[in-house]
């Protein structure tokens, strides 16, 4: 974003009222401080969850910031920035959603008080920005060095990022999550998030999740007939379906004669038969087709010796295709030996009474598979949340190199420093820096309630334990309900997961400040411009 200070316009549809300079700005800081209010008690282990009900009347129950949001259905284009900014933060880090929004909450609310003030917009911006880029500074300053070497320290954030939400299994559940990422880590350089699949099981408990060195389908072979256990397996993955076309409708042929009817037949089985031929040609020994196979077809591939599955998802199929080395096919026509990947082991198996097939030992072991085992669908999809957020916590870890003490211990230290830093700024912007840091301050207050301490006086003895150097550590610690050096305990966090955060909220906050004027919609709303964030705002040249 440009130093621009041009105000932003939000176009609302027809029928809304315009409202205009501080109504304006009044009514975006009170939606933006409802959205975040919605997500704040969930921060924390000690957080509480939501629960959530839809039109059709699914439940889902969460602490996640993020998936609460996307569930809330917000339609204020001030709320989906903030829906945005939890998506964003997701994307990015993979974990501190409900935190950045609550910062960016945090933000506009103080902003309302120094507006009060008479304290100009773009004066609260100015501070909030050298603020923000200050305060980054700082959690650099603070944070300490882990590399991929450092197993013990990626599991303690990986239990961090679950504590409280994996009930009991945590200590399992983080083991899975670094063993997965260290295995995948020694073929790539750069990890990527796709490289670990979470594949839901309903039956038997979290305790029985396990991490499959290889990928897992949900899948059963389509043929009884087929072989159940591949070694060495030649895998052809095929994008479309394996059937004959039905013929349009205004092409439909005209049968008169049985002799008719069977030659048809012929030429349809001859097509698929042709199809198979193909494919046994090639020499392989797996086919995962992206689409149907017809009976014909998986009769003929079951005869050829040949093991196929039907319907793979499209996620999947490029994933197989990066493990096995093998290309997507899309027309068998020229299907050759060339097409196929490999994996040393392949076999079906029973879990909870489903087959699964299980494709293990390909040439690129960049790929694990955590099969998330649960008593409910609520479970698995709240603990496949759980995991995906301390995968992104180890992920972002590795890729920073640096990590901070949880609990808020590094909101008070960068806050305090923050304050220093204000005072040497002076004139207006000086409040606004202040406000920043009581913002960052928010994170450890909120921590205290859900603890049952006492914000206030759990803030003040915070302060006082920082003003020693040595005990820059001391946060909340909610599962004992005391503050404590949370370094020492080994709870901590990665830095870019608190960076992101401020950065991105203050990015928010920003926006929403810039914004004077609500425009009711207009009847030419050019296309591509819908209500809501991005494309609903006027951004300006910013
Ligand atoms: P987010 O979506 O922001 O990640 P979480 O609900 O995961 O929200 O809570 C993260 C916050 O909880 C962080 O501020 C982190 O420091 C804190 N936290 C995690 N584990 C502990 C713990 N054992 N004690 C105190 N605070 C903790
Ligand atoms: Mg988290």
């Amino acid at each position: 974003m440009s130093n621009n200070q041009s105000q932003n316009t939000v176009f609302l549809p027809e029928g809304s009222k315009r409202e205009r300079g501080k109504d304006a700005q009044r009514m975006n800081i009170m939606v933006a401080k409802a959205v975040s209010n919605a997500v704040k008690s969930t921060l924390g282990p000690r957080g509480m969850d939501k629960m959530l009900v839809d039109e059709m009347g699914t439940v889902t129950i969460s602490n996640d910031g993020a998936t609460i949001l996307k569930e809330m259905a917000i339609e204020h284009p001030i709320g989906k920035m903030l829906v945005e900014l939890a998506k964003n933060q997701d994307d990015e880090v993979g974990d501190g959603t409900t935190s950045a929004v609550v910062i960016a909450g945090g933000l506009v609310s103080k902003a309302e008080n120094l507006l009060d003030e008479n304290i100009h917009p773009s004066i609260i911006i100015k501070g909030y920005k050298m603020a923000s880029e200050k305060a980054v500074e700082y959690f650099n300053e603070i944070s300490e060095k882990v590399t991929i070497e450092d197993k013990q320290l990626l599991l303690d954030i990986a239990k961090t990022s679950m504590t409280g939400k994996a009930a009991e299994n945590s200590s399992i559940l983080s083991g899975i999550v670094v063993d997965g990422i260290l295995k995948i880590s020694k073929s790539n350089k750069e990890i990527e998030r796709e490289q670990i699949k979470i594949e839901q099981k309903i039956g038997g408990n979290l305790s029985e999740t396990k991490l499959i060195d290889g990928i897992v389908l949900d899948k059963e072979i389509v043929h009884s007939e087929m072989p159940k256990n591949i070694k060495n397996a030649k895998i052809l993955l095929v994008s479309s379906a394996l059937e004959v076309k039905e013929p349009e409708t205004e092409a439909k042929i005209q049968i008169t004669s049985p002799d008719q009817l069977q030659a048809f037949i012929d030429q349809e089985e001859q097509t698929l038969k042709t199809m198979v031929d193909r494919i046994q040609a090639t020499g392989a020994t797996l086919v995962l087709c992206q689409k149907g196979i017809d009976d014909l077809a998986q009769h003929y591939l079951a005869k050829a010796g040949i093991t196929a599955i039907r319907r793979v998802r499209q996620t999947d199929i490029e994933r197989l295709a990066k493990a096995t080395g093998a290309k997507i096919v899309n027309r068998l026509k020229n299907v050759t030996t060339k097409d196929l990947g490999t994996a040393e082991l392949v076999y079906s198996k029973k879990i909870a009474g489903d087959d699964m097939l299980f494709i293990e030992g390909c040439p690129n072991p960049g790929y694990v598979t955590i099969l998330l085992r649960g008593t409910s669908e609520q479970v698995l999809a709240e603990t496949d949340r759980t995991l995906t957020d301390a995968i992104g916590a180890v992920i972002s870890t590795i890729k920073s190199g640096k990590f901070v003490a949880a609990g808020g211990s590094s909101e008070i230290e960068v806050a305090l420093r923050l304050k220093n830093f204000a005072k040497g700024v002076g004139g207006r912007e000086q409040l606004a820096i202040e406000a920043f840091a009581e913002v960052l301050e928010i994170i450890p207050k909120t921590l205290a309630e859900s603890a049952g301490l006492d914000a206030i006086d759990t803030i003040v003895s915070l302060r006082s334990k920082h003003q020693d150097p040595v005990n820059k550590g001391f946060g909340v610690d909610v599962v004992n309900g005391t503050i404590a050096d949370m370094k020492k305990k080994k709870i901590i966090e990665p830095i870019s997961v608190k960076t992101q955060a401020v950065t991105s909220s203050t990015e928010v906050a920003e926006m929403i400040l810039r914004i004077d004027d609500i425009i009711a919609g207009q009847a030419n709303k050019p296309k591509g411009m819908p209500m809501g964030m991005p494309g609903g705002m006027d951004m300006g040249d910013m």
